[in-house]
């Protein structure tokens, strides 16, 4: 139904960046696992900056491919089930210029959105989580509250000077610039927010540690520390306060993007499932003619499916300007449940071999795992939803 929302360009770009992804990334995903993210392999990003890629989103006055969130969330997909990591790489972009795309200024878009659409591999971050003390989110009187972050600034003159940390930052250690929520220390709950937009080479941002983890494993993710960090009045975006308002336009905005990378571990789960399905002899005959295994293989199709039109629900909603909080969030949890459970149950289908590191299988098990914390757990949704009702 949503496919046929999409211009026939922008159906061929999905499926141009499908063939590419399968031959040019897809090969590579077991090794970028292999990797992790000791020594950032930037071969992934210089692909995808060279197709223009990188935020596809991005207007097309800044050079980006300007097309809408539904095509946008189709390619992050084909990208995700290549490989997740390296979707979540790109996607880091996409979350970290939004804010600009909504509320920056010219001079803002101009300095930053343009260093994504160069053609050069760049990367940007957004850094919300913080882990010492965690970001204060409360859902009370079903109203959404953030009460503090704990990267904190103080006006002087027109500058804010900023000290803190954030953390699990994908691309912080890697990428030109970042966006991040800042608690403005004299001004208490939603008004004391504040977004800010900085080069990551400013002085006084540096990297803390980096995270090992046990899924997404292509993209770099560390700690940001913020020590005395001059931030002149080009890099505040919005007007003072405006942090909260923001955010929460945002994360409706973001959400989407997370989910499209569960689709495409989920699918690649399924496709994997189906095809050793067809080949693998158990007493005589493919396993796939078992309907012990192919009932289940239906029902990870339906699952798939149906999870699938709620992301594009969620992005068509966004494209047409309308509220899409409940539909986000929704999406989330369900694509969060169906790159999980069919990637588990795709294993056991696959059976032994799918248990051995390195081979496929086990990949999306570790990515869809840490697919269903990214951009906010199951019961956080679950909160934002209930607040609206
Ligand atoms: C690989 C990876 C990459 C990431 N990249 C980024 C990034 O680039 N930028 C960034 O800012 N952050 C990033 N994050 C952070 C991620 O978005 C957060 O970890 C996630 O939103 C959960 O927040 P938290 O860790 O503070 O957990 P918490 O919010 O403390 O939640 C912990 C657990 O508490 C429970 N819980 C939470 N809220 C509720 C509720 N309302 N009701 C009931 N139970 C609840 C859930 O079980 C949840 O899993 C990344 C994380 C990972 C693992």
């Amino acid at each position: 139904m949503f496919r046929s929302t999409i211009s026939d360009q922008d159906r061929d770009l999905v499926m141009m960046v499908r063939d590419l992804v399968r031959q040019e990334i897809a090969p590579k995903a077991v090794l970028y696992d292999a990797q992790g993210n000791e020594n950032f392999d930037w071969s992934a990003i210089d692909l995808l900056a060279e197709h223009n890629l990188l935020a596809p989103s991005i207007p097309r006055e800044y050079g980006g491919r300007g097309v809408g969130h539904l095509t946008t969330v189709m390619i992050y997909e084909e990208i995700a089930a290549a490989c997740a990591g390296v979707a979540a790489a790109a996607a880091a972009n996409m979350h970290a210029v939004s804010p600009l795309i909504t509320s920056g200024t010219e001079a803002q878009r101009q300095e930053f959105l343009t260093q994504l659409t160069s053609g050069k591999a760049r990367l940007g971050a957004l850094a919300m989580t913080e882990n010492r003390p965690n970001l204060n989110i409360s859902v009370e009187n079903s109203q959404v509250e953030i009460l503090s972050s704990s990267v904190t600034g103080h006006w002087q003159d027109d500058c804010l000077i900023i000290n803190g940390f954030k953390d699990y930052v994908v691309n912080g250690q890697v990428g030109s610039f970042i966006t991040l929520l800042v608690s403005l220390d004299h001004i208490e709950k939603k008004s004391g927010l504040q977004i800010v937009i900085l080069p990551l080479s400013l002085p006084g941002i540096r990297v803390g540690a980096i995270r090992q983890k046990i899924g997404l494993k292509y993209c770099n993710s560390c700690e940001i520390i913020f020590e005395n960090v001059k931030v002149e009045p080009r890099y505040i975006i919005g007007k003072p306060g405006s942090g909260f308002l923001i955010f929460m336009q945002n994360l409706d905005r973001m959400v989407p993007y997370a989910s499209a990378i569960s689709l495409g571990v989920a699918r690649a789960a399924y496709e994997t499932a189906l095809a050793i399905s067809k080949k693998r002899y158990i007493m005589g005959r493919p396993s796939f003619e078992e309907s012990a295994v192919s009932f289940a293989l239906v029902d990870m199709a339906a699952q798939l499916n149906a999870a699938r039109q709620s992301v594009y629900l969620a992005s068509w909603l966004i494209d047409h300007e309308l509220d899409s909080s409940q539909a986000s969030s929704k999406s989330k949890i369900l694509s969060g449940r169906a790159a999980h459970e069919i990637s588990s149950k795709a294993m056991e289908i696959v059976g032994g071999r799918a248990y051995i590191k390195g081979y496929p299988s086990e990949i999306y098990l570790r990515d869809a795992e840490m697919l269903s914390i990214v951009d906010g757990s199951e019961q956080f949704h679950k909160s934002l939803i209930a607040a609206l009702l």
